[in-house]
């Protein structure tokens, strides 16, 4: 469900020097000092954009050589470290620097992976100039699917082990690959149907992209808000007249030519402007409900592997079904659904894949329930102090405060490796979960913060504000309790 925009969408903004509105455009003119490093950042990539078929072209041998490579290698030795394997290299390049780093890029320069870099992206649009170029059928663009295609590839990564086995890694990297050239071959006209619509990724990086920094923001805006079209230059049908958002601007720069007075411009902002003003940047609850479900799913994928209440529910359930006579419990599933791997000494049967999903289902389930139930009071408690709109659209609007907290989340939880490459230069673990608390503690300010900003958006006055941003304050600190294991271990 989308929220309409307000009526304060002809506003200006920090950093806008000058907005000029009419009823239907708005010109803003920017002539801060931030706006000389964006026009020199435009410039440059305005004349190298055709340069970056080969950047796509190397990510796209690389990507093969660390998804498929591993299969060749044999399985590391005890004291094998990423510098002398190169099955424990790829892994660690893939979940210690290219997960965790891609997420906390979008806060420097938005979804620039996507539109710079990503050889997924680069090849499903290729496939597609190429392919059937059939128009892209109404259950793709539904608001849930990439939500449906984030939550299967996430728990199939955990039943599969993709962080440990590389023929799970092949399947989940280079199923998405395939799946990506094949959407391409077959749907939209010189578009990008999979990066708009199914890619899991790209919704990840495209919700937390509000956060940074870069914004492509047309000089002439129309208003009325966000607008689809399969017709315009955009390759994530974006029709960028009317851009408010930057969700799903993948950062191709095909919009922006510095003379032009009707193409888009690149705008630096202070990371956080658009969600601490996201009434006026297109809110949206299939959004809201993705990063719950998100923050909620990652947890179940860490918690199981670490809590001995898992393993104690994973017996009591095992024994039930024994008792009952159900065997077939016990019995190992196919490979490319489970972990099945008897050299290893690990394989997975249908109650580790019961108890897998369930268990992260269920954590989602509760998660999903204590952020949902305290945005709700928190927007109810905002509505007693003069917040504007429905009740509806406060929840959409300051559901929005929880989004450094799910962001650090997921780095740290599932970009754990990222932490442990720290040993390497002589940090130990003490120091090591203090840099993780750390990053925690400062998410959890920014939300507070942003939380604040958008409770003042909404018009909440004097002593109003903190207390409809106090239920916020509780739900960040249950997510931190949940995340506990991962800062300071049981
Ligand atoms: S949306 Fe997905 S496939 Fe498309 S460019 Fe981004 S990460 Fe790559
Ligand atoms: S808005 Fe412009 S930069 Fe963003 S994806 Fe569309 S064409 Fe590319």
């Amino acid at each position: 469900m989308s929220v309409p925009p307000s009526s304060e969408a002809s506003a200006a903004r920090p950093g806008d020097s000058t907005v000029i509105a009419s009823d239907a455009v708005q010109v803003v003119v920017d002539d801060t000092a931030e706006s000389t490093l964006a026009q020199r950042i435009e410039l440059f990539f305005y004349r190298h954009r055709d340069k970056l078929v080969w950047i796509h072209a190397t990510f796209f041998v690389g990507f093969l050589a660390l998804i498929l490579g591993p299969l060749f290698f044999p399985d590391p030795e005890g004291l094998a470290t990423p510098f002398d394997d190169f099955v424990l290299f790829a892994k660690y390049v893939l979940w210690g620097v290219w997960f965790p780093l891609t997420l906390l890029s979008v806060i420097v320069s938005g979804r620039s992976w996507c539109g710079l870099m990503c050889p997924m992206g680069a090849a499903s649009e290729w496939a597609n100039k190429r392919g059937f170029q059939r128009p892209i059928p109404r259950w793709m663009r539904w608001e849930g699917t990439p939500i449906v295609s984030f939550l299967l590839v996430t728990i199939l990564g955990q039943t599969l082990g993709v962080r440990d086995h590389p023929e799970a890694m092949a399947e989940i990297f280079g199923g998405t690959m395939a799946a990506a050239i094949l959407v391409g071959l077959i749907w939209g006209h010189n578009k990008r149907a999979w990066c708009r619509h199914l890619c899991p990724i790209g919704l990840l990086l495209g919700v937390f992209s509000r956060l940074g920094a870069v914004q492509f923001t047309p000089k002439r805006k129309k208003l009325g808000g966000d607008r689809y079209t399969t017709h315009g230059i955009c390759p994530t049908m974006i029709d960028v007249v009317h851009k408010e958002e930057s969700r799903h601007c993948i950062e191709c720069f095909r919009c922006v030519k510095p003379d032009s007075p009707g193409a888009l411009k690149v705008r630096l902002r202070v990371p956080g402007e658009e969600v601490a003003q996201i009434r006026n940047h297109h809110p949206i609850l299939s959004e809201v409900w993705f990063f719950f479900l998100g923050i909620g799913i990652a947890m179940g994928g860490f918690l199981w592997l670490v809590l001995p209440f898992y393993q104690d529910l994973r017996h009591r359930v095992g024994t039930w079904f024994i008792e009952n006579g159900w065997y077939w419990i016990g019995e190992a599933g196919p490979w490319w659904l489970m972990s099945v791997h008897p050299e290893r000494r690990e394989v997975f049967n249908w109650l580790d894949f019961m108890m897998i999903c369930g268990f992260m289902i269920g954590v989602m389930a509760l998660l999903t329930a204590v952020l949902a139930a305290t945005t709700l009071f928190g927007a109810w408690i905002a509505g007693r102090f003069g917040g504007a709109g429905t009740l509806v659209r406060r929840f959409t609007e300051l559901a929005y405060q929880y989004m450094p907290v799910a962001l650090i989340s997921l780095v740290i939880g599932l970009g754990g490796e990222l932490f442990s490459l720290l040993e390497v230069f002589g940090l130990g673990s003490g120091a090591i979960s203090g840099i993780k608390a750390g990053l925690f503690g400062l998410s959890l300010l920014w939300s507070l913060y942003l939380g604040d900003q958008i409770l003042k958006g909404q018009g909440v006055t004097g002593y109003g504000r903190p207390l409809a941003a106090a239920p916020g304050l509780l739900g960040s600190l249950v997510v931190a309790l949940g995340w506990w294991p991962a800062l300071f271990g049981l």
